[in-house]
């Protein structure tokens, strides 16, 4: 599974705005392959395991407290050399500094509020992959549930 699969969540600010679809699109235009999605709403003890990693940081509260402000959308998303691949779609975390063309760049508002999460690192794609899809919530290429 190592270096094809990437997770995302599109954020609440996007959620909020009506941005699901335009960002999803930019996905598939991407070609990126859906392999598991769901529109969720996460509680404050599931988005701080989430962030665990930051929670030194001093934006950790604000950030627990962003993403638990409305439903988000996760997703795992399969292309060859995926993490690269979408962080490259998604553009810098801040929203001022990302490319023309990226997802951060059309849709990100703040440098908190940056419409979508993309993962670092191929073991972060799977521990966060694991985190909100079990193995039937996954499909292969084909359609067949169990991926
Ligand atoms: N974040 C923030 N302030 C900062 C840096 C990050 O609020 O100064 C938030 C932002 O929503 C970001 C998330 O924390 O997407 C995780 O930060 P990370 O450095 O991992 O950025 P990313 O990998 O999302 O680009
Ligand atoms: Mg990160």
């Amino acid at each position: 599974m190592s270096g094809s699969y990437t997770f995302t969540m599109i954020k609440p600010d996007a959620v909020q705005a009506g941005n699901i679809g335009g960002i999803l699109n930019m996905i598939n235009e991407g070609g990126f392959r859906i392999v598991a999605m769901k529109l969720t709403k996460l509680t404050k003890r599931q988005a701080e395991v989430f962030y665990e990693i930051h929670q030194e940081r001093p934006f950790y509260g604000e950030l627990v407290e962003y993403m638990t402000s409305g439903p988000i959308v996760a997703a795992i998303l399969e292309k060859d050399n995926a993490v690269e691949a979408y962080r490259e779609l998604i553009g810098a975390t801040d929203p001022t500094k990302a490319a023309e063309g990226t997802i951060r760049k059309k849709f990100a508002t703040s440098i908190a509020a940056n419409a979508v999460h993309g993962s670092d690192s191929d073991d972060n794609a799977k521990i966060e992959s694991d985190f909100f899809f079990p193995r039937l919530e996954r499909f292969t290429a084909e359609g067949e549930s169990c991926y």
